[in-house]
């Protein structure tokens, strides 16, 4: 039964769950200064519904750009050293919100819960949110499964959702198999998807993404990383994944090296400091 005092305690203003203000915030006028001047090391193409893997060592960028056509990527992170850290979507979006761009970071999970890679550039950063509350490069989905897939459709079978496809490709890179290898895929950033949630109904919603031929986004990695990016089978994401219906395009993967001298002062960062004690 609803409570007589229901709208009052509806009409209680939100306070933010973190602050951010007093995150250790990256040098971002370092890493702009680093810009000038980097050497691209290495270029990988990520076929159109299928993954591929790369490696960025710390220091260096790493862009992912729209080559042929609007297209959504959906990224894996781990420390090239443990493969135990990796990317944490569930705080990364905590910490910055739905979606991430210039400045932010993407986390890896405890008990290291550090930057693994830092947003340097991003071409899309003038979409902000639009009209029904949706952004770009979010961190709200998962990435799409078979799983779900095969739940949604009365047990459907398709094989190139992005969960399979990182799959592969982890398990080509580490000489696993993909059951092994899935164990180790994780929740993704959504490279370029524009998504949010209904205002009325609160469901994940996507849409077309804005993305076009000659935008990126920029990455400064923090450590050492292997990267797994698949090219969703969703294409742009405006009418359906998890199956070959969409027009699909490749990605492009950039590494690039800073000019010598360009980082002085960096330090990478600690893992977290909390003792690990729990009280005991
Ligand atoms: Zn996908």
């Amino acid at each position: 039964m609803t409570p007589e005092d229901a709208d009052l305690r509806k009409a209680i203003e939100p306070v933010i769950c973190y602050p951010v203000e007093t995150l250790p915030a990256p040098d971002m006028a370092l890493y702009e200064a680093a810009r000038e001047g980097l050497v691209k090391r290495e270029e990988l193409r990520v076929e159109p519904r299928e993954a591929a893997c790369f490696r960025v060592p710390k220091g260096h960028f790493f862009r992912i750009r729209s080559i042929e056509g609007p297209q959504v990527g959906d990224l894996n992170l781990f420390n090239t050293q443990d493969l135990s850290e990796r990317f944490y979507s569930g705080k990364t979006r905590a910490l910055h919100g739905t979606h991430i761009t210039t400045g932010e970071r993407m986390w890896s999970g405890f008990p290291y819960l550090r930057p693994m890679a830092t947003v340097t550039h991003d071409t899309l950063n003038w979409y902000g949110i639009d009209p029904f509350g949706g952004s770009v490069h979010d961190v709200i989905g998962t990435r799409c499964d078979p799983y779900t897939h095969n739940l949604l459709t009365s047990g459907k079978q398709y094989h190139h959702c992005c969960h399979s496809n990182l799959s592969r490709a982890v398990a080509e890179e580490l000489g696993m198999t993909p059951r092994e290898a899935e164990a180790y895929v994780h929740d993704v950033l959504n490279v370029f998807m524009c998504t949010g949630f209904t205002r009325d109904t609160g469901q994940y919603f996507m849409k077309a993404s804005p993305v076009r031929p000659g935008d990126y986004i920029e990455f400064f990695a923090e450590i050492d990383l292997l990267g797994a990016l698949s090219a969703c089978p969703g294409g742009d994401c405006s009418s359906e994944h998890s199956s070959d219906v969409a027009a699909c395009h490749p990605l492009l993967v950039e590494v690039f090296e800073p000019r010598e001298g360009a980082l002085d002062g960096w330090v990478p960062p600690q893992v977290n400091r909390y003792d690990r004690s729990h009280g005991v």
